[in-house]
């Protein structure tokens, strides 16, 4: 690659949003194989809504929405953040001794009881008991949803049904990668239930859920192990790890600091399709050196 063409290439780039912070990542993106996604935030847009709550027999659903909120308070966790939402006007109780479980949710204690908020998993770990309410969480999934369970005093009180809308262009983003020869790949710390539906209704060849905040780099190696160039696209705290270990990360202009610290592309418009851009202006760019 020539100095000056290198020079155009960034520039172009630069004028469309697209910002290159060094030539490696330019030249490397013409050699990309699989490009990873980050689900929350990067392919939806990241502002979650509570659609519907489920309660066990015997608990309202004030009550569920006022313990869920009593928790999330202390947490900075955007599905808390829709949850707090949803309960409006400040909770009755307060809950003590937060603690955040990365990845999965969280604890706290209201008064003598112990409350535990998330995924399914975390509640297998702690064996919450979860039959009354599995088929109701498995429609929910199933559908697309993010699904928080509450447990109170080590019974379930209730599934907290959670969306986040697909950004408009992503399904577009992704067809058009593929059609240029790159696979696309979805990583997420949601279940898999959600993240193969919303996968399914994007068109993604490799979905990988339930992955935990500091397993997400390993991911990418594992990619990288098979031979493959990785992209990595990320806009949270939890993907900067990921996006150091791609070949080429590409933040989220929207996103935290320590992802656009950590890639090497930001794009600006915190539009996925400019990932197209980039590839296409890489290549370009390239072409004309030889
Ligand atoms: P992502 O990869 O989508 O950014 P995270 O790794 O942050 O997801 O979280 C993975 C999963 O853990 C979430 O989908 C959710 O089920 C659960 N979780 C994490 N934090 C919370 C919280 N504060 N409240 C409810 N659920 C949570
Ligand atoms: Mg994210």
């Amino acid at each position: 690659a020539t100095p000056m063409a290198i020079m155009v290439g960034t520039g172009l780039g630069a004028m469309n949003g697209i910002l290159f912070k060094n030539a490696a990542a330019l030249e490397n993106a013409t050699k990309l194989t699989v490009i990873v996604f980050d689900k929350t935030g990067t392919l939806t847009l990241g502002q979650p809504d509570v659609v519907e709550l489920v309660t066990a027999s015997g608990v309202t659903e004030t009550q569920l929405l006022s313990i869920a909120a009593a928790v999330e308070k202390f947490s900075e966790h955007p599905l808390a953040l829709a949850v707090l939402k949803r309960a409006g006007s400040a909770p009755t109780e307060i809950a003590s001794e937060f603690t955040n479980i990365d990845g999965q949710g969280a604890r706290a204690k209201l008064g003598a009881d112990a409350v535990l908020l998330g995924n399914r998993r975390l509640m297998q770990s702690e064996n919450v008991n979860l039959d009354a309410l599995a088929a109701e969480a498995d429609r929910l999934e199933g559908g697309g949803r993010t699904v928080v369970h509450v447990a109170r005093a080590g019974t379930l009180i209730g599934l907290i049904a959670i969306a986040d809308a697909v950004r408009p262009t992503s399904k577009a983003t992704i067809a058009k990668l593929q059609e240029r020869g790159v696979k696309v790949a979805m990583l997420t710390g949601d279940n898999q239930a959600t993240a193969e539906r919303i996968g399914k209704e994007l068109g993604i060849d490799i979905v990988l859920a339930d992955v935990l905040p500091g397993q997400k780099a390993a991911e990418i190696k594992a990619l990288q192990d098979q031979g493959n160039k990785v992209g990595m696209v990320g806009d949270g705290i939890n993907d900067a790890p990921a996006l150091t270990q791609a070949d080429v990360g590409f933040a989220i202009g929207a996103g935290t600091d320590v992802a656009m610290e950590s890639a090497q592309v930001v794009l600006m418009k915190s539009d996925p399709y400019d990932i197209v851009g980039a590839i296409e202006l890489s290549r370009a760019t390239l072409r004309k050196m030889h």
